[in-house]
């Protein structure tokens, strides 16, 4: 097993790129720790799968280099880089049987036939597959194609990495919650590195230890689930993480003072002069609804969502939803929105500033 570093990537398809434009992947250094479990989170488009497929050797970066420990694989094939890789849709052997395409990787690696029984087993417990073993694949369904996949990417115990590209897409969704289970389960059993491609939170949010989001070519926030709910470090992070996402506001300020179109906003701590195009965010549960002092608010809808309710509402600086808690109700009257001062998140041009003084 090995520690992955990314040292100053870049990616472009084009055979000759001009400006940042053109490359899929900005300039990038990053580090994956040997044994983390990762989701790599971002919308569709934004260089996921060139990310991985770099990492694995399917892709020669236009620039930089990835070293696995310290050794540098840029330019090695993918079979010399000794990991597993799950994609979106299902890769098997149709003329061979769910047993022998799971035991296929270690086969291949000569291991000898009793541990490949066994491990076999083991696997097709994990993905539910144990009583249909020797049926051949062709035939089964797409989703249980996907499961002999994810299988595959999962037997070989002593891979250096698990790379899985949205595995889940074409699985049926009370399934994805079980195998997402498996996937954890197996990270604790062997602490193999797992990188984890996803565009879905929920699945980057209950899978992995470290989230790390990605937005338009770039790495923009690595974090715990709590560290990219608590402090977005770029407001594509607030809004596309949370459940709606973190209101975002142009604001002006000045010292621990936050001034938007309407209303002036205490700000848990205090600020240096800024530039740019500034802005606050707040999320929706760090707002609460009142009347008498605060932002005016003119609520336009009350969603019941499970176990709280979503507020939404128009102020005079843009939409602001408000997440009530369960069983608080809205108040006849409430027309005002206040935000909780040390929840406040201060951005310029997009990244998150540092408060002057105290713990940021
Ligand atoms: P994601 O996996 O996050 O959806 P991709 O890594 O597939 O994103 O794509 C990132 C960008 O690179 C997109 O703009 C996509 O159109 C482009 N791209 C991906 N693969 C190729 C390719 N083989 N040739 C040219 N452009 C590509
Ligand atoms: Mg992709």
């Amino acid at each position: 097993m090995a520690r992955i570093t990314l040292d100053n990537l870049a990616h472009s398809y084009l055979p000759a790129p001009k400006g940042e434009a053109d490359y899929a992947l900005k300039q990038m250094d990053h580090v994956w720790e040997d044994g983390g479990a990762y989701a790599l989170l971002g919308p569709s488009g934004c260089g996921k799968s060139t990310l991985l497929n770099i990492i694995s050797g399917l892709l020669i970066p236009s620039q930089g280099r990835v070293l696995f420990g310290d050794q540098d694989v840029t330019r090695a094939p993918t079979a010399a880089r000794n990991i597993a890789q799950v994609f979106q849709f299902p890769v098997v052997y149709d003329t061979m049987t769910v047993r022998e395409n799971l035991a296929f990787p270690l086969r291949n690696r000569g291991m000898d036939a009793g541990y490949v029984t066994r491990r076999v087993g083991e696997i097709a417990e994990m993905i539910g597959m144990a009583d249909v073993l020797d049926r051949k694949a062709r035939g089964l369904t797409a989703d249980a194609k996907q499961k002999i996949s994810l299988g595959r990417g999962m037997v070989r115990e002593d891979v250096n990495a698990i790379l899985f590209d949205e595995p889940l897409t074409v699985i049926d969704p009370h399934m994805k919650f079980e195998l997402r289970t498996q996937l954890k389960a197996l990270h604790r059993q062997f602490a193999h590195t797992m990188i984890y491609v996803t565009h879905d939170q929920t699945e980057a949010l209950t899978f992995a230890d470290k989230v790390v989001v990605m937005y338009d070519g770039r790495v923009v926030q690595m974090g715990t689930p709590q560290e990219l709910f608590d402090t977005p470090e770029h407001t594509f992070v607030g809004y596309f993480i949370g459940s709606p996402g973190m209101n975002i506001l142009d604001a002006e300020v000045s010292g621990a003072m936050a001034r938007v179109k309407g209303a002036e906003v205490p700000l848990g701590l205090g600020y240096d002069a800024l530039t740019g195009r500034v802005q606050i965010g707040v999320r929706p549960e760090f707002c609460s609804l009142t009347s008498g002092a605060g932002l005016p608010i003119r609520v336009t809808r009350v969603e019941d969502v499970g176990r709280h309710r979503i507020v939404r509402g128009e102020t005079e600086a843009g939409a602001v939803n408000i997440t009530l808690p369960e069983g608080m109700a809205v108040e006849a009257g409430a027309d005002r929105v206040v935000f909780a001062p040390e929840r406040v998140n201060v951005y310029a041009d997009d990244w998150r500033v540092r408060p002057a003084r105290g713990v940021a």
